[in-house]
């Protein structure tokens, strides 16, 4: 538009200009006043147009190097999600914008330089938004399975796991009973509670670090790997080295700095549903483990707290393949702590594995009516012994006919 006038403005003056320099006004005074005045409006006008000629040119300059910037930070993103690194680092971008503000020599001020490039980092994160917005640990993100390898024992890989050993650890005895038991059916994960977050305080919470020792000796002596539950990250430090696999429990699902600690781990980790928790907010607490670096999720539906009486939690059996569909990591389920009932482990364990459970988890005592904790539903060695011939009839059932 301001070009169109400019040009409108110059022609008038032209023609005033022509008219007056004919033969009547020649060599007069006031055409020679005009024509200094019309000289100087041209090179106004040429420089004018000189200055936003280069205006429109730096505007493309600054274009073409926002897009390489763009695709500079695509490639930074995409190796960042391969190492399953969290994009946005606040602290490095505050750093970038320091720099920027100190090598700032004007005319434009401090304030609007950082802002210019606040947009910019705006602009960057949107890039990413959709991408942001799906986890890590989802079909979307993955869509093979993902196999857990506990030093070589495979969980996920199409047959099913089996997790079996005592709610809490009290003796070195009652382990090695239970281990002996596991051994003997072939089987190779032990379970075994040394930390236990119990409801009352009063109640046993479990042997510890002496707990943790007598796992490590059994499951040494019968070559089991360890299934054991760590219930704070200074604890996870010094427990690391006596188990295999680090549980995490279901009143610990949203200790998000238990949850970083063991995604900065390398062993692998048993994440059990919150009573209380939505499958999303299950997924979000796997997220925080696999985005803080460990890939080693096992999903464990443990049942949650409705009105239902009848049995200790309710065994939530579709979210089994919910999670199946919306994740690639192993889900097993333990029979155990969502029903708190005898004589639903087999029932809940067949539906497990017929529903496309990786596994089951369940709790075995050589004398359940003195165990310190869960009396109620640990099976003893003999119920053990008839469960798992039952449930592995049945697997068998099921891997034929698929
Ligand atoms: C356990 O497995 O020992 C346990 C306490 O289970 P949950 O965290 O599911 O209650
Ligand atoms: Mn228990």
């Amino acid at each position: 538009m301001t070009l169109k006038r400019n040009y409108f403005i110059i022609s008038k003056w032209q023609s005033i200009y022509k008219c007056f320099s004919s033969r009547l006004f020649k060599n007069s005074f006031l055409i020679k006043l005009l024509d200094k005045l019309l000289g100087c409006m041209m090179v106004k006008y040429t420089e004018l147009e000189e200055y936003r000629k280069q205006i429109h040119d730096i505007n493309l300059k600054i274009l073409s190097l926002l897009s390489e910037r763009g695709y500079v930070e695509k490639k930074l993103h995409s190796i960042r999600e391969n190492e399953g690194v969290i994009n946005f680092d606040p602290i490095q971008e505050q750093m970038m914008l320091d720099l920027i503000v100190e090598k700032n020599e004007g005319p434009y001020s401090n304030q609007s330089i950082e802002q210019i490039f606040k947009e910019i980092l705006k602009a960057t994160l949107s890039l990413f938004e959709e991408d942001s917005q799906t986890l890590y640990v989802s079909r979307a993100k993955k869509s093979e399975d993902t196999v857990v390898s506990v030093n070589g024992e495979l969980i996920g890989a199409g047959h099913p796991s089996f997790i079996f050993g005592p709610c809490s650890v009290e003796s070195y005895e009652q382990t090695r009973k239970v281990a002996q038991a596991v051994k003997e059916k072939g089987l190779t994960f032990l379970r075994g509670g040394a930390f236990k977050p119990r409801t009352s305080p009063y109640d046993f919470q479990g042997l510890g670090l002496d707990g943790l020792k007598i796992l490590k000796e059994v499951g040494t002596e019968f070559n089991l790997q360890i299934v054991s539950e760590i219930v704070s990250p200074d604890q996870l430090e010094f427990a690391i080295d006596y188990i295999d696999v680090i549980q995490i429990g279901a009143r610990n699902m949203q200790n998000f700095e238990l949850l970083k600690a063991a995604g900065r781990s390398r062993k692998p980790v048993l994440l059990k549903r919150g009573f209380a928790a939505t499958i999303e907010e299950f997924l979000n607490a796997a997220e925080y483990i696999y985005s803080s670096g460990n890939h080693q999720i096992i999903l464990c539906e443990r049942g949650i707290r409705t009105f239902e009486k009848s049995t200790r939690n309710t065994l939530d059996i579709t979210a089994v393949p919910i999670l199946k569909r919306e994740t690639h990591l192993p889900v097993i389920v333990d029979v155990t702590h969502s029903t708190g009932r005898k004589d639903l482990l087999l029932p809940a364990a067949r539906a497990a594995l017929a529903i496309g459970a990786d596994g089951i988890m369940a709790e075995v005592h050589p004398n359940p009516k003195f165990a310190m904790s869960d009396a109620q539903q640990q099976m003893d060695l003999v119920e053990f012994d008839h469960f798992f011939k039952e449930i592995m009839d049945f697997s068998s059932g099921i891997i034929k006919k698929v």
